[in-house]
């Protein structure tokens, strides 16, 4: 039971509550409404019904009952004369035993309260009840209440007050934090949208539910389209998984400070896939976690990460590998032949008495001379073949797949297409030669290098051999 309700029984039958049917149901009826504040209409009912039967008879049983209920109460005759007051225990001070008999326009507090007072002729008029909200200074508070107008016999009417303060400031705070997390909202939005990368806000469904104008922009997209979206749409097929990983992992350990930073490819319905740099992390937005994806499109910075490794790894004038790529290289390749069982060979080469043609046509011939050597051997064993600028005018050939007799078969078009090229000069056309050296996989130990070092020893039989030759024995 009620503790007020306990309390009041207590109070008035301290010998125990009489045996009566009648009684019990009623206790038990108030009991509810007291357990159930916001069923206003069973306190109601129960106050009409008290009121047009038993407050009549002054039945003090019933009257200790009434006096119990929080809500204050006051049964205006058809003459507004305030007949009855039942002071509740939440309004204390919004009336005093004093009004009793006073007319409704004497008492100072409902002086002014001009809907009050149409509410009342309304119920009375109508015979319908009536509800009505007003805010009232009692002592130095502004206080809200709730008046429930409640048509009685003979144009009377019973009004209940109830202070509804709580849930007014209640109210107004809920609003007020609506309100301020609409305007932070706004302000996140300006903000994100100024900002010179894409910015992709999203809910713990992986929904996108904001993006800024870069995002937009770079993905094709109107803001309207993004939003909604599952934001692993913008992610290539290749990179998902790893990313749904990622944001899920941010997700889940809950703490703003978690923070993951990862390369992807993003793409778009509209655009052409990206490379882009993705750093997220979640914060507590309007009292849920949401995940911050920031992007930059980095496909220039890969583009050049792109060059700068060509660049380290290939020689500047010819545009073959140098010798450091040409080792790297050749030592897996080796590796796997090794491995396989496969054929390897390896070409070493050195131009013929280039000094001289240096010395005779000049440095810039001298040039002109490596680089159409370099064509050369592309013609012979096509673009993609690993040729290594190892010195002035060194340079090694590595030949996957080939044996020793495939190897001097290639050497053998080698010095025939060097022997028919020709440079012009302003001293007349140039041709030139050069000498071969040719080592095969078989006989060498784990390493490259013993097969570049035979190679260079043949190549020095080739040259002692008469130049313009190859040699791939001892
Ligand atoms: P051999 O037939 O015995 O190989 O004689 P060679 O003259 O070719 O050999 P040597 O080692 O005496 O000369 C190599 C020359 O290559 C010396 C050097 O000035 C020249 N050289 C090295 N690098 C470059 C370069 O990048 N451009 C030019 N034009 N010459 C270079
Ligand atoms: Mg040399
Ligand atoms: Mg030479």
């Amino acid at each position: 039971m009620h503790r007020l309700l306990k309390r009041q029984l207590r109070r008035y039958f301290p010998d125990g509550l009489p045996e009566s049917e009648e009684l019990a149901a009623f206790v038990n009826s108030v009991n509810d409404s007291y357990n159930n504040f916001s069923c206003d209409e069973a306190i109601l009912g129960h106050s009409l019904d008290i009121s047009s039967q038993e407050l009549n008879e002054r039945n003090d049983t019933l009257n200790s009952l009434l006096d119990a209920l929080p809500d204050t109460c006051i049964w205006v005759d058809e003459f507004e004369v305030i007949r009855d007051i039942r002071l509740g225990q939440q309004l204390d001070g919004l009336f005093s035993a004093a009004d009793k008999f006073k007319c409704i326009d004497d008492i100072a507090l409902l002086k002014g309260q001009h809907s009050f007072r149409s509410y009342l002729l309304s119920c009375r008029k109508n015979n319908r009840p009536e509800r009505h909200e007003c805010q009232l200074t009692l002592g130095n508070e502004q206080i809200f209440i709730e008046t429930r107008f409640s048509p009685l016999k003979n144009m009377q009417v019973l009004v209940v007050f109830r202070d509804i303060t709580m849930r007014k400031v209640v109210e107004r705070l809920k609003n007020a934090a609506l309100e301020e997390s609409q305007r932070s909202g706004k302000q996140l939005q300006e903000l994100i949208n100024g900002a010179p990368i894409g910015i992709m806000l999203i809910d713990n469904t992986f929904n996108v539910i904001m993006v800024n104008s870069y995002a937009s922009a770079h993905l094709g997209m109107a803001t309207n389209e993004l939003l909604g979206q599952r934001c692993d749409a913008f992610i290539e097929p290749a990179f998902r998984k790893q990313y749904l990983s990622a944001i899920g992992q941010c997700f889940s350990c809950n703490d703003s400070a978690c923070e993951s930073r990862f390369d992807v490819s993003m793409c778009s319905p509209r655009n052409a896939p990206f490379a882009a740099e993705l750093a997220c992390s979640t914060f507590n937005h309007g009292g849920r976690l949401v995940l911050t994806q920031a992007f930059t499109d980095i496909s220039a910075r890969k583009q050049m990460e792109k060059e700068l490794r060509r660049l380290a790894q290939t020689d500047p004038l010819t545009g073959v590998a140098n010798r450091r790529f040409f080792i790297t290289r050749g030592q897996a390749a080796f590796d796997s032949s090794k491995q396989s069982g496969h054929s390897l060979s390896l070409l070493a080469m050195d131009l013929d008495h280039f000094k001289s043609i240096n010395d005779s046509y000049g440095h810039a011939i001298g040039d002109e001379v490596l680089k159409c050597f370099c064509r050369t051997l592309e013609t012979v064993v096509g673009k993609d073949a690993l040729i290594g600028r190892f010195g002035g005018e060194e340079f090694t050939l590595l030949l996957p797949d080939i044996d020793k007799t495939g190897a001097e078969s290639i050497a053998a078009k080698v010095l025939d297409g060097v022997t028919q090229q020709r440079i012009e000069t302003a001293k007349g056309n140039l041709g030139f030669t050069t000498s071969i050296g040719i080592a095969s996989l078989n006989e060498a130990d784990s390493h490259l290098e013993s097969l570049l070092n035979l190679a260079d020893a043949r190549l020095y039989r080739a040259k002692h051999g008469g130049r313009n030759c190859y040699c791939s024995g001892d």
